[in-house]
């Protein structure tokens, strides 16, 4: 069940006054974990509160915060030897740096290592073993299903028994701000034509939520929903860009392969499974009974509302959709547990992308695809039209959790470059 605590109060304030004001992604009930580009040319591990960030590199070189004790896990640039460390270390460190924030106490003030968040680069958080990319929107299931196969043949039988996945590729997951070149394959120009090698004329975004797995698991060894949901450090928002014409042509019979390789966006802070528990709550309404092994005794979905805006180059912009993960059908506990069904061996590191993640009405699809059905309804943008993405166009979401409260994600963009 959900597991409150005093660093979900919501009365509680920081010294650092950005993260007061309402509306603010980083109150101290958030304290998201990312890497940032220090002056000094080292990468650094710090947590965002308000506009700042707190350097937890720095901190724990002057002993202030020693989570590995005798051994130093937030000097090498990257989160994982911090997720090694596992659960309750994560949840004391969060009480650490609650306290360490709160108005108050004074312990960091006179010298405290805070940086301007928009004066640093920021890095990918987490150096990902593995990205697994799952289908758990039925919606976003039986709206491309349509789309590729006819009604009839909409949703494969398999989809209502198990999490659908395809093993994705960790090379080329990057960080919000990393531009993304539109990538070459083979597309048949039309279903009778033999296929061409040519730039992708159907690219395409999917909105998801990524978890990142903390503490890994043996090979061999089978996960419960309620070991996985404790395994897993957070989430960040992650935009798996897909090349719709290339992955037509390849997807059967083994998935997705070069239409989705081209590169995946995650945003930069991982806001944590520990700050995400008041926003916790069931999954859909079960449409058909699942195996044992795939029940949940806690509500393992999000209510998280991410909305998607689409620039192009120069405009202004707009939101074109507003969705929210709680409308997926399958949690990342219960794809976790399916992942390690057969004995395959999780990692510290791991990326599960959610699956694309579509709403219920028109204005809340997750995909291009599914927003202008396959470039049937172009959408207005910036006085332009738009059936898939063209070059200088820039997509970006945006997470946040509403309650007694709000935290937000940050922002997860990327714009679009030329075929080279
Ligand atoms: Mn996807």
């Amino acid at each position: 069940m959900t597991n409150l605590n005093t660093t979900h109060d919501p009365g509680l304030r920081s010294w650092v006054d950005s993260a007061n004001v309402a509306g603010s992604d980083f109150p101290i009930q958030n304290l998201p974990y990312g890497v940032f580009a220090h002056p000094s040319g080292a990468d650094h591990i710090g947590v965002a509160i308000g506009d700042q960030i707190l350097d937890l590199t720095v901190l724990e070189a002057r002993g202030t915060l020693r989570p590995g004790g005798e051994r130093a896990v937030f000097d090498s640039g990257v989160l994982n030897p911090f997720l090694d460390l596992g659960q309750p270390v994560w949840s004391d460190t969060r009480r650490a740096l609650c306290d360490l924030l709160a108005a108050g106490n004074d312990t960091l003030r006179a010298d405290a290592p805070l940086m301007d968040q928009g004066a640093v680069q920021m890095r990918l958080p987490v150096r990902v073993s593995e990205f697994t990319d799952f289908y758990a929107s039925y919606e976003h299931a039986m709206n491309v299903g349509r789309i590729f196969r006819g009604d009839k043949a909409a949703l494969v039988p398999n989809w209502l028994h198990m999490p659908i996945a395809y093993n994705g590729r960790a090379s080329t997951v990057v960080v919000s701000g990393t531009p993304i070149t539109r990538p070459c394959g083979q597309i048949r120009p039309a279903p009778d034509a033999p296929p061409v090698f040519a730039p992708s004329a159907k690219l395409d975004f999917e909105v998801e939520l990524g978890a990142i797995v903390g503490t890994g698991s043996a090979m061999g060894t089978r996960l419960s929903t309620a070991q996985a949901q404790a395994s897993i450090f957070g989430f960040v928002l992650l935009n798996d860009w897909s090349a719709r014409d290339i992955q037509l042509w390849e997807y059967q019979p083994l998935g997705p392969f070069q239409s989705k390789a081209f590169g995946t966006t995650i945003s930069p802070w991982i806001v944590t499974a520990e700050a995400l528990e008041p926003f916790r709550m069931d999954p859909p309404e079960r449409r058909t009974p699942l195996l044992p092994y795939l029940h949940e005794d806690s509500p393992n979905a999000y209510d998280i509302l991410i909305d998607v805006w689409l620039a192009t180059q120069g405009g202004a912009g707009r939101v074109i959709s507003r969705t929210n993960s709680r409308h997926l059908y399958y949690t990342a506990a219960a794809q976790m547990a399916h992942h390690t069904a057969c004995g395959c061996a999780m990692r510290s590191g791991d990326l599960l992308g959610s699956g694309t993640i579509s709403g219920l009405t028109p204005d809340s699809l997750g995909c291009m695809l599914e927003l202008t059905q396959d470039g049937r309804a172009p959408l207005a943008v910036d006085g332009a039209l738009r059936e898939f993405l063209e070059d200088g166009d820039t997509l970006g979401f945006q997470g946040r959790c509403t309650g007694d409260y709000t935290l937000g994600f940050g922002t997860c963009a990327g714009q679009i470059r030329p075929a080279t």
